[in-house]
Formats: structure tokens, C-alpha cells, sequence
């Protein structure tokens, strides 16, 4: 059962009195809340697009590894990746695994952005437009397309990962099965600001790096634990 005393806002509260200081080494920066630099401290926005399709399914050093081979490249904007060809696309991301499928995704993604008048006019727009947009494209799913709109484009929507999930079911929260119930219930309860959103998914995600892992949750390093009824009850059970 739930800390009767933890909300969605107090445990945000205990991440950014616990977290901020870990977050950099897992290459999440909390700076201004408009900033792109909290997404792997990348400056432009339409690098945190791109590497948020890269990401999908493989490791974030992986994915370091592409956008240098894609900077190199000059491959690092829509506008070049829409005037390239997939094999030199191909060539730069190997190292993020799907390589052809994800090549063919950004091309998709280049097009939409292109076609909209450049970045800008792509996803300076109404929310629900851009997401739709997205979410038509090939192999663009929920998650990856929420990950965009917060933080490559600053529009106030929490992508819903099923790390997310993972968490607060172990903290004793009852959370909604499908991804849009579960978005749509943080949202109704954290903090309407970009930076609280940002820091709730983020702080979430290292979490689940330094001890909530999935099989083994190692409670004795989580920063969290004493906010936690799954680790109250393996403490109180001998659970190692
Ligand atoms: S205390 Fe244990 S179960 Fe709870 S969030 Fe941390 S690692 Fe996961």
C-alpha cells in the first residue's frame, strides 16, 4: 500500500531534492526549463528530435556515437537529412542498431518537417496537430513522439514510458494500464510547468538505471527507497 503522503508532486519534490545532482552523470541536464540541453546536453533542438528516434530500443551511448558520425557528416539537420540518401544515413547510425528502419524513419520525419517550412514551422504549432503529425509517420510511436514535443519542441506533454510505469507501481501508486490513460493521469497531477515535466521523466529514467531495474530492483541504492511501499515490504519480508 501507498505512503498515504505520496503524490505525484511530492515525488517530484523528492527528485529534485535527491536527483539533480545524478542526473548529469546519465547525461540529463536540468537548466532552464526552455533549454534543449536537458536531452543528453544537446544544444539544437533538431539533434534532440533525431536522437530521440535513435534511441528507440538501444543504449544512449549508442546513439552518442550517431550524432557524431551524422555531425561529421553534416547530417545533423532535416533539412540535409531530407536531401540525403539512406545509405549515407545508413552508414553514419549503425551503431544504434535497425539501422535502415530508423533511416527510413528520420527521411519520414525529414520530409513532414521540410514539407511544414523548416523546424520551426513544424513544431511551433498547436500540440495536438504536431502529435498527430507524428504519430502518422512510420515506426513514430507514442513515447517517442511525446519525447519530441517536451523536449525538442517545449510543448507541455509527459511522455508516459513504461519506466515510468515500473516505478510508481512499486512505489504503490495504481496506475492506468494503457499509455495514453497513464499520460493523461501524471499530467492531472504533477506541476503544469516544462520543468517540472521534464525532471519527473528524466529523474524517473535514471532510477530505473541506478536501481529500479525490472528484475531485481537493488532498493538499498535507490535514492527513493524510503518513499517506497515494495521496498518497505522486501525489507520487511528478508528479501535481499
Ligand atoms: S526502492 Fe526499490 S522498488 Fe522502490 S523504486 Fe527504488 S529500486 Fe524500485
Amino acid at each position: 500500500m501507498r505512503n498515504p503522503e505520496l503524490s505525484i508532486n511530492y515525488l517530484l519534490n523528492i527528485y529534485q531534492s535527491r536527483l539533480m545532482g545524478l542526473l548529469p552523470s546519465f547525461d540529463w541536464h536540468p537548466c532552464d526549463a526552455h533549454s534543449p540541453k536537458w536531452w543528453g546536453g544537446l544544444e539544437d533542438p533538431e539533434e534532440v528530435a533525431i536522437t530521440a528516434v535513435l534511441v528507440q530500443q538501444t543504449r544512449w551511448e549508442n546513439v552518442k556515437e550517431a550524432y557524431k558520425n551524422l555531425r561529421a557528416a553534416r547530417l545533423n539537420s532535416f533539412a540535409a537529412i531530407k536531401e540525403s540518401d539512406l545509405s549515407s544515413i545508413r552508414k553514419c547510425i549503425r551503431s544504434v542498431g535497425m539501422h535502415s528502419e530508423k533511416s527510413k524513419k528520420l527521411k519520414e520525419l525529414a520530409d513532414a518537417v521540410i514539407r511544414a517550412g523548416g523546424w520551426r514551422h513544424f513544431i511551433n504549432r498547436d500540440t495536438k496537430e504536431v502529435r498527430t503529425e507524428l504519430l502518422r509517420l512510420n515506426g513514430i510511436g507514442y513515447e517517442t513522439a511525446d519525447s519530441i514535443l517536451l523536449f525538442a519542441g517545449n510543448h507541455l506533454i509527459f511522455p508516459a514510458s513504461r519506466l515510468v510505469t515500473r516505478i510508481l507501481e512499486r512505489l504503490g501508486f495504481k496506475v492506468p494500464k494503457s499509455y495514453e490513460a497513464l499520460r493523461k493521469f501524471i499530467e492531472s497531477e504533477l506541476s503544469k510547468d516544462l520543468f517540472s515535466y521534464k525532471l519527473f521523466y528524466a529523474s524517473s529514467l535514471v532510477i530505473t538505471k541506478v536501481a529500479c531495474r525490472s528484475l531485481k530492483p537493488d532498493c538499498l541504492r535507490c535514492p527513493i527507497s524510503d518513499a517506497c511501499y515494495t521496498s518497505a515490504y522486501r525489507q520487511a519480508s528478508n528479501i535481499p
